[in-house]
This record gives C-alpha cells, structure tokens and sequence, in this order.
C-alpha cells in the first residue's frame, strides 16, 4: 500500500513483513506480465466543450494478475518504475496503443501516459520513433502524456528530448498539473500542447472556492501561454457547467465516458446538448 516504506521505518509493526512479501512477489509477477499477456488498455474519451467533438482518447493500463485479479496502475506502476520494468510494460503499451489506435473508425488522437523513468531515458525519443514506423501510426494522432517529475532532475535534457519528440510531429501534454512540483517556470519554458488539470481539483470545487480559484487561475494561465487546458475528472453536470462557464478548452472524466475496452462508437454525452 502507499506509504508502507514510511510506515516501516516509523512504526514497526506486524504485518509490515506481509505488505513487503508482497510486494516482493508482485515485483516478481510483473516480470512475465507482459509476455504472458497479463495487460490490457482501457480508453477514456476526452472532449472538446465548445463543439462536443471526441478529440481523443486516454489509454489506462490494467493488469489481469493472474491470482488476485484486476490491479489498477496505481497499485503496480510504482512497483514497476523501482525495478525497471516500467520499460518493458511501458514500450508495450505505447506499442499497443498506436495499434489499437488504428482500428479505431475515426482518427482520434491516442494519449499515453509516460513514466518519469521512461522519460529519462537517452533513447526515448528513438524508442518512440521505431514504434510509430513499426506500427505506422501517423505521429500526429499520439499524444504523451507526462508529469512534472518527469523533468525536474534534468530540464535541459528534458527539454532536448521534449523538442526531439515534439519534431517527429507527436504532441505533449502536462498530466496531474497543479499538483506537486508544478511551477509557473517549467509551463513557460517547455513547449506543451496541452495542460491537464489534476483532477482532485474538480473534485473539490463544489465545496472549496480555493479549489474553484485555482482551477480559474490554471485557465487564465492557459489562455495567456495560448496553451489549452482540458479538465480531468468530470463526472457531474454541475461540474461541466463550471468548466464551460470559466471557458475550459477540454474535458474528460466519467461523465463523458469511463475507461472501456475500446472506443464507444455511440456518442454517449454530447458537452453541449
Ligand atoms: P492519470 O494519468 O491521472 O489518469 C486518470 C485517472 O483518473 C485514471 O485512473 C482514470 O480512470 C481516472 N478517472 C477518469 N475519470 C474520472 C472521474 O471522472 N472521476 C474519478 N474519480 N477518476 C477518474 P487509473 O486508470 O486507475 O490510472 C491511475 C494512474 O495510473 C494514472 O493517472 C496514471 O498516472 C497511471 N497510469 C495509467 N496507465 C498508465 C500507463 O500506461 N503508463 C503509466 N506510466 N502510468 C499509467
Ligand atoms: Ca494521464
Ligand atoms: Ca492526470
Ligand atoms: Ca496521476
């Protein structure tokens, strides 16, 4: 669970020894998970308010453990990114998902998300470029999706790879912004299409002005910067109002459509209807 290495370090208790067996153990599983075909992508429709156009669709790992059932990302990618096999299981889905992109009966765009480690590696760039050629996805339809730890430790190499990835004609966005080390300067200095508002701010905003303030500020930020920001998390209508009053280019959250095995072919909820 999260925090169990701090709570090992302070409190000693038992059970402590459990959690560590399995995480062990899942470290473990993980190693064959991508050969054996354990993983699978979900998809999540993002759209655009003004129009009610489907823009793309977020693609969200699953892991059928073949045990304990379906884990969520949340459980394993930290596990994975401290052994390394982020790597594996992470240039599988970007592989996955520009496959499946292409079945798909419109051209949507696809967005992946990107592990910080993945993120620093020299090669990634080329690992992105082999893929696309391999599967032939036009780069135009990929999106990568990243956070801002991605690119704290070294923002000049970060930007050189952002600029290289940027030039294949592939688009990024800022994941989870307003969270952790989200700074004005890193918005201003990397060349983003699009910024994604953390979720955790939608779902206060019914209740906090603070949170409604900042969700404000994020959108002023982004018309400023000519950066548009989609909403994540949307799952009332109230919470779409809010959104479409304040002028949110974006949104995407259960409202519109939860994670699916693929891309409903029924426009479920137009944003303007
Ligand atoms: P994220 O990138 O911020 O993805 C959004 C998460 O919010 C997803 O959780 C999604 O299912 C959930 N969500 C979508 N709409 C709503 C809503 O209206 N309300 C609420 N409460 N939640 C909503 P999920 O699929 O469990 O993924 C969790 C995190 O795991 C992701 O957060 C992302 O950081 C990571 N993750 C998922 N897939 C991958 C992947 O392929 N590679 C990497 N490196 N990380 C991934
Ligand atoms: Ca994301
Ligand atoms: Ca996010
Ligand atoms: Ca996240």
């Amino acid at each position: 669970a999260k925090g169990a290495v701090g709570e090992r370090i302070c409190t000693y208790e038992p059970g402590m020894d459990e959690t560590a067996r399995q995480r062990r153990q899942l470290a473990n599983d993980l190693r064959n998970a991508v050969d054996r075909h354990e993983f699978t992508l979900l998809y999540q429709p993002q759209r655009l308010l003004q129009t009610g156009e489907l823009s793309g669709y977020e693609a969200l790992l699953r892991w059928h453990h073949p045990r304990r059932g379906v884990i969520s990302p949340n459980d394993f990618i930290p596990i994975a990114e401290e052994t390394g096999e982020i790597l594996t299981i992470g240039a599988w889905v970007l592989r996955q998902a520009c496959i499946e992109a292409q079945h798909w009966p419109k051209e949507q765009k696809v967005a992946v998300n990107l592990s910080p480690v993945q993120f620093r590696q020299a090669d990634l760039a080329d690992t992105v470029r082999a893929i696309l050629l391999e599967t032939g996805l036009s780069p135009r339809r990929l999106e990568l999706e990243i956070t801002e730890s991605a690119i704290i430790a070294d923002k000049l190499r970060a930007l050189h790879c952002l600029r290289q990835i940027k030039a294949m004609g592939v688009s990024v966005a800022i994941d989870d912004f307003g969270t952790g080390y989200s700074s004005l300067d890193t918005l201003h200095s990397f060349p983003f299409d699009k910024i994604k508002i953390d979720k955790s701010f939608l779902l206060r905003a019914e209740n906090s002005a603070q949170a409604r303030a900042i969700i404000r500020a994020v959108l002023a930020l982004g018309k400023s910067l000519e950066i548009p920001v989609l909403a994540e998390g949307v799952e009332t209508e109230r919470q779409l109002e809010v959104l479409q009053k304040e002028g949110c280019e974006e949104a995407q959250g259960y409202y519109f459509g939860r994670p699916a095995r693929a891309p409903s072919l029924s426009v479920s909820r137009a944003a303007n209807s």
